[in-house]
């Protein structure tokens, strides 16, 4: 992440603990709080207070009942302490989301972006970011999130050809041109990092998300920590292999998750088939869902390979849950016997079957992700050394 934290308060690493903790779970009583973070009554108050006196944390208008004794006051996150800005890039446009700190969207919006030449979107970026800016001053960190391996840690863009970008130091322009810490990361993780704190995984401390449409990938919490992998590379599960024989994926693999599972192999299969080269995404699923022969083969195909990623995924972190995701969601649930049972026979015999569920997505989300990735960020580069 690029520097220039000041404008935020610096923490403990046990205030933020308390903040997490208040952010993730809604508002808690001090004991309660004591508890749950394994303080002292007194540590407690020390962190309490300085989280009040940096106007992170205010006492909540409710009261939360007690074991023993009266209600007690509790206390709550002050949402807009700071607002956040969450981008997702794509090859034509940016999607863009200003948020409050438990990532409630109080903006949406989408610009168009020719993201080659390099100069002109860098200063369209900046441009949409500064416009968020002057509305709402509260604004004090950017996330930006894209398809693809990106190392959170670097500043740099290394490798994305759907924008035509090599080596490009996105996080460092973007920060130098605005003023605010800025960070970058791999889309579907940012999503998962937004399911984790707020969303259908809030709390969980494993878990794994597979997104499925236009790209294929996979985020992984294990021991309530995101993983980025060496070089940001976890999760790209995309060209795993499902079958031997099987359709062609755009690298030349025959029977990979995407030849069967990426929306536009769906569609293409199916458009070829039907001789309906103008078939939709959305045409597709509702072929399947009326039972048409071959639009529902494609989908139940797909549904094998997604169960098999799934199946290999959860053998190797062991979740409680997985949570289904993406733009390509809407075919899942005619197909959720394949998938459990295709999960369920990769998954170890001896492992219960994990529960999978399917999240509700508006593509908002990608860059609520973002956004909420900037604010994991802010509170880490906030911790000041003890
Ligand atoms: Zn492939």
């Amino acid at each position: 992440m690029s520097e220039r934290t000041e404008s935020f308060p610096a923490l403990s690493e046990g205030s933020r603990a308390a903040l997490v903790r208040l952010l993730v779970h809604g508002p808690a009583s001090r004991a309660d709080l004591a508890r749950r973070l394994r303080l002292s009554p007194a540590s407690l108050t020390r962190i309490v207070r300085t989280l009040e006196d940096s106007g992170l944390v205010v006492e909540s208008e409710t009261t939360v009942p007690q074991r023993m004794g009266r209600p007690s006051q509790a206390m709550e996150v002050n949402v807009d302490a700071v607002h956040l800005v969450g981008i997702k890039l794509l090859a034509g446009e940016i999607n863009l989301v200003r948020t409050d700190m438990r990532s409630t969207v109080l903006g949406h919006r989408t610009i168009p972006l020719q993201t080659v030449p390099l100069d002109p979107a860098i200063d369209r970026i900046t441009e949409a970011i500064l416009a968020e800016v002057a509305v709402d001053p509260a604004v004090g960190a950017v996330g930006i999130s894209l398809a693809g391996p990106v190392d959170p840690s670097s500043d740099m863009v290394t490798h994305s050809p759907f924008l035509g970008w090599e080596d490009v130091p996105l996080a460092r322009l973007v920060s130098e041109r605005t003023g605010l810490p800025t960070v970058i990361e791999n889309d579907v993780r940012a999503l998962t990092a937004a399911e984790h704190w707020f969303g259908a995984a809030a709390g969980a401390t494993d878990f794994v998300l597979v997104t499925i449409g236009a790209g294929i990938g996979c985020g992984v919490v294990i021991g309530d920590r995101l993983v980025d992998g060496n070089t940001g590379g976890a999760g790209q599960i995309g060209h795993l292999p499902i079958t031997p024989s099987g359709p062609l994926c755009e690298r030349g693999h025959r029977g990979c998750a995407r030849s069967y599972l990426a929306s536009s192999a769906m569609v293409g299969q199916a458009s070829m088939a039907l001789h309906r080269p103008d078939l939709t995404y959305a045409e597709l699923v509702s072929l399947a869902h009326q039972g048409e022969r071959v639009a529902s083969r494609v989908v139940r195909d797909a549904g094998y390979a997604l169960g098999t990623l799934i199946g290999l995924v959860t053998a190797i972190t062991a979740p409680s849950k997985v949570i289904i995701s993406g733009e390509g969601v809407t075919m899942v649930p005619l197909v959720m016997d394949v998938v459990q049972e295709r999960a369920s026979e990769v998954e170890h015999w001896a492992v219960p079957d994990v529960p999978i569920e399917i999240a509700e997505f508006g593509f908002v989300e990608w860059a609520r992700g973002a956004a909420v990735i900037a604010l994991q960020q802010l509170l880490e580069a906030a911790i000041s050394p003890a």
